[in-house]
């Protein structure tokens, strides 16, 4: 199995450090506001990771952190006139309730501001190394330490210099050098440090909660490709020069989401939230369309492209409902033999291979829909066809598919279709009974009004239609 790590810019065969536990940390959000799907592609990718190292055989721990301290928080917060904690409080919330309707919540949520002991532990590792130096109660890291500061980001030193120097701050001794601590400001949330009161930078936070969660080093580290510089480049730089170990052995990167070929985000407000998409259409349908590009590749997210992703999936599962019986029916024998069999094991070793070449979704899905199509012919030319060729592919499509996500048998899901099943169901009396008016036939219309009503929908005549509720 290769990953693509960014630090080498290379193809690497994947060797875990501990096969029992093998380690994946994820950079969070900052927890000021909904997350959007160009946040919500990574967070998909590190799910997907993780499920495949499952379904290799690996047992794997994920943990993602939660910035729930940070500029754009107090700044929020000021605006709403609430304080940061509690718009931290409420958007973390909001945040894992996403992302557990998206099926991507990670092991442990570490949350910033559980862990300041932490933090300022590492800072004063790094101060008594003479790493780190205090000016009037902020804490810099001294990047002129660690030779190796750029080789993730692959920049060269005087392309880091020229882009330290947009920002200019005097108190520092060299332009390129960060925070890792920041002297308290009256009336913003602060904490008590050897350095007086005052708050964590965001590049520590990662060091300390990863370490403290997952080890001092790490299998894979994930992230989108915006954060690799300065934040990951930070994070290596400090937690390399505490532990003199590598920090992460496979750095993982995600790239944008796109609408209309511009960057989807925050700063460039075109952003679609997750849960704005997520009441739009089934789980199942923005996964499988953000995993239908190579993780790798910008992918645009647009209307034709849901709708393919829609018609893909109800392919998928009307296969796969017509198989489902097959599966209690029939005893799998171990014989491959029919054209079919045959095609089940090639969709394995396909998707396999796929997932293999750095988590190639895209030709992962490719394979599974290639046997859907030949399922969907044995099924109508069913002579000949042995029944435990069907169990098989049900078998094999089902846990594929719930690898990457793309398909579930819970309950939930039948709920979500009852739901979408009765709305049409009133939508269609809705329309007799508008016809029933139109031809004053007002008994029917009655009828089908006060029957309804019995049921607990009920119907309220507007200037533009009649409109329906569910009471109770
Ligand atoms: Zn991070």
């Amino acid at each position: 199995m290769k990953i693509y790590n960014s630090l080498s810019r290379q193809l690497e065969d994947f060797v875990p450090l501990n096969p029992e536990q093998v380690s994946i940390y994820s950079c969070g959000p900052t927890v000021y506001d909904y997350i959007h799907i160009g946040n919500a592609r990574t967070a998909l990718v590190t799910d997907i990771i993780r499920r495949y190292l499952g379904y290799k055989g690996y047992k794997v721990k994920l943990a993602q952190n939660l910035t729930d301290i940070d500029d754009k928080i107090i700044d929020r917060a000021g605006l709403l006139g609430v304080s940061p904690s509690q718009l931290a409080q409420e958007y973390g919330e909001a945040f894992l309730e996403d992302a557990k309707k998206f099926g991507t919540e990670a092991d442990v949520h570490p949350k910033a501001t559980e862990h300041i002991p932490e933090m300022i532990a590492l800072i004063q590792t790094l101060l008594d190394k003479g790493v780190a130096y205090v000016v009037e109660g902020s804490v810099y890291y001294r990047v002129n330490r660690f030779p190796e500061y750029g080789k993730l980001s692959h920049r060269k030193p005087e392309d880091l210099l020229a882009g330290a120097r947009v920002e200019i701050d005097e108190r520092k001794e060299d332009p390129r050098d960060f925070d890792m601590w920041k002297a308290a400001k009256p009336g913003e949330p602060s904490w008590e440090s050897p350095w007086g009161r005052g708050r964590p930078g965001w590049h520590i936070e990662c060091s300390a909660m990863a370490m403290k969660h997952l080890g001092e080093t790490l299998d894979i580290h994930v992230a989108g490709e915006d954060l690799q510089f300065p934040h990951n480049e930070n994070e290596i730089a400090q937690s390399e020069m505490v532990t003199c170990k590598p920090f992460a052995r496979y750095w993982v990167h995600v790239a944008f989401l796109q609408i209309d070929g511009t960057r989807m985000g925050k700063s460039e407000k075109n952003f679609i939230l997750l849960r704005d998409a997520l009441n739009q259409y089934p789980t199942e349908v923005i996964r499988h369309y953000l995993i239908s590009a190579q993780y790798r590749h910008p992918l645009d997210y647009n209307l034709t492209g849901l709708e393919k992703s829609e018609s893909a999936l109800r392919r998928l599962s009307n296969c796969l409902d017509a198989l489902k019986k097959y599966d209690t029916q029939v005893e799998v024998e171990e014989t491959t033999t029919s054209p079919l069999q045959h095609a089940v094991q090639a969709m394995k070793s396909q998707f396999t291979a796929a997932m293999d070449a750095d988590f190639n979704t895209a030709q992962a899905l490719g394979a599974i829909f290639t046997l859907v199509s030949e399922v969907n012919r044995s099924l109508t030319a069913a002579n000949g066809v042995p029944l435990t060729a069907f169990a098989e592919a049900y078998r094999a499509l089902t846990e594929v598919c719930q690898v990457l996500g793309v398909y579930s048998t819970d309950a939930q899901r039948a709920d979500g279709d009852d739901v979408e099943q009765r709305d049409h169901l009133i939508a269609l009396l809705l329309e007799i009974r508008q016809d029933a008016r139109s031809r004053k036939d007002w008994d029917t219309s009655d009828k089908i009004r006060d029957r309804l009503k019995q049921l607990n929908v009920e119907i309220q005549d507007t200037r533009d239609g009649a409109t329906w509720k569910i009471v109770s």
